[in-house]
């Protein structure tokens, strides 16, 4: 398995910049989306929302490249999600025919903050597969699983969206440990 073509760029909106992606082009087989917004809002270094997801999502990229897996991966990297929230609409438009075909999405965004914990939520997915996703995080002692809501709705402090928000305290560690997870996952979803 290997990268096949060259990174696409996709117009989005006359206004909003672009999602950019690289896919594996097997057509018609089982596909996982592995996913990062890259764009932040005004005012911030933007660290953990979402250069860390995005610095995950490239080394994925890299490392299950060079890997046998039973399935497709696409690796995309979203724009204009603080602000308009758009391009993942763009995106499911773009995928037409083969959308039947993505078994699972995997969106990485605000991880490996140093003081802060990994979650994992599964927004939506088959009770085996919530099952499976949740033993798989008892094996990480850093990391919980969640259900779908934003802490920051529940008063939970966090560093997005301020002028914290900068490498300093991103936890290279957390990185590989949220990295280490989805290929886990991955591994789980090719059952499938
Ligand atoms: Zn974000």
């Amino acid at each position: 398995m290997g990268f096949q073509g060259a990174p696409t760029r996709t117009d989005t909106h006359r206004h909003v910049p672009f999602a950019y992606k690289i896919t594996f082009q097997n057509k018609n087989f089982k596909r996982i989306a592995l996913c990062a917004h890259y764009d932040t809002t005004i005012d911030t270094p933007g660290a953990s929302d979402n250069g860390s997801g995005l610095s995950v999502l490239l080394g994925l990229a890299d490392f299950l490249s060079k890997k046998e897996l039973d399935c497709s991966l696409e690796f995309i990297a979203f724009s204009a999600e603080e602000y308009y929230g758009m391009c993942d609409e763009i995106y499911i438009r773009h995928c037409g025919d083969q959308l039947p075909y993505i078994i699972a999405a995997i969106n990485m965004d605000g991880i490996g903050q140093k003081l802060g914990t990994t979650t994992v939520t599964v927004a939506k997915g088959s009770e085996p597969f919530r099952i499976a996703v949740k033993e798989q995080v008892k094996r990480y002692p850093g990391i919980l699983c969640v259900p779908p809501i934003a802490l920051s709705s529940k008063g939970v402090p966090n560093l997005a969206h301020s002028h914290w928000d900068s490498i300093e305290w991103i936890s290279e560690t957390k990185l590989m440990e949220a990295a280490s997870i989805i290929i886990d996952i991955i591994e789980e979803l090719t059952h499938y």
